[in-house]
């Protein structure tokens, strides 16, 4: 497979084609960002890389840091887990409220805000220095010891933080968060303030791909049944109320960030990276998702 030519190839079809979706406003960090910004990485499991574009700038990955939370949680928690954040699509926006009346204050999964805010309260409970701890745990898996949060990016979101407010508070009046809200939220922006490039983020998840190893080292990160959970979630819910038009057209186990980044999995192939900061309607990459459906139709690999 030339995954290398395919990839420049679609890099410049989707070039040419006007980009129709815009940047996230609401964090101003982020609308910062120049939007024409494209980048694509694949790296194999056997540690092969092919890439385009400005697939070496560093942006902000938010939301798919929350499979980096998600993975830590469930290897400390285990199933235990389960009891406080379920594994349902929830058919509703990111950061939507409506649900947690209905669900008691059980958020439907770990990947829309309200599922993160729980993990990060369970970090904050289970690490000694959660903001440490888990910016160590995310040192070892991504292979790069000087990652560090953004502490502007977690200003700025925090300085319109209105709704991740609003779900903390209410999600602690049913008692499924247990520590004071304002570590626990703190960790929550500050896990999404990370910064990677599309080469850095297939490094740090190509681990999903290899049934939970590190494919340089052969160090396990999540035992092969972890693994192909937090795969099966990132396929059912792992783009919100679209996660179902990417299993469709995509047909990969993949997370997207409101930075416009998406990583996706491929299980024993790949894990490849797009970057492209407008997004569509539903908060997701269009150029991201143009690419990666024409990605998976031209190289006539899915998981289905
Ligand atoms: N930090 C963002 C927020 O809380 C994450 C959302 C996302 O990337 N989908 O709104």
């Amino acid at each position: 497979m030339n995954y290398q030519r395919i990839i420049e190839d679609l890099y410049r079809t989707i070039l040419r084609e006007p980009d129709t979706g815009s940047v996230a406003a609401y964090i101003p960090e982020l609308s910062a960002v120049d939007p024409d910004k494209f980048g694509i990485y694949l790296t194999t499991v056997e540690n092969e890389n092919f890439g385009t574009g400005d697939c070496h700038e560093l942006f902000s990955i938010q939301s798919i840091a929350k499979v980096l939370s998600l993975s830590l949680a469930y290897n400390m928690l285990g199933g235990e887990l389960w009891k406080r954040v379920g594994v349902e699509p929830s058919g509703s926006a990111f950061n939507s409220l409506v649900q947690l009346e209905y669900d008691a204050g059980i958020p439907r999964n770990p990947f829309i805000n309200a599922g993160a805010i729980v993990i990060c309260d369970i970090l904050q409970s289970l690490l000694q220095d959660p903001k440490n701890d888990l910016l160590q745990f995310i040192r070892e898996v991504s292979g790069l010891p000087g990652l560090d949060y953004s502490p502007e990016i977690a200003a700025s979101e925090r300085s319109q933080g209105y709704r991740n407010m609003a779900l903390i508070h209410f999600i602690k009046s049913f008692g499924n968060i247990q520590n004071d809200i304002e570590p626990v939220i703190d960790l929550y922006f500050h896990l999404c303030s990370i910064r990677m490039s599309c080469a850095q983020l297939t490094r740090t998840f190509l681990f999903l791909a290899n049934n939970g190893r590190d494919t340089r080292t052969g160090q396990a990160i999540l035992n092969m049944s972890q693994t192909k959970r937090i795969n099966a979630i990132m396929q059912t819910c792992g783009f919100y109320d679209e996660a179902g038009e990417f299993a469709y057209t995509v047909g990969l186990p993949g997370k997207s960030g409101v930075g416009g980044g998406i990583v996706a999995v491929h299980p024993n192939k790949y894990c490849i990276a797009v970057w492209s900061p407008r997004l569509n309607r539903k908060g997701n990459s269009q150029r991201g998702m143009w690419f990666l459906e024409q990605f998976t139709t031209e190289t006539q690999l899915s998981i289905f």
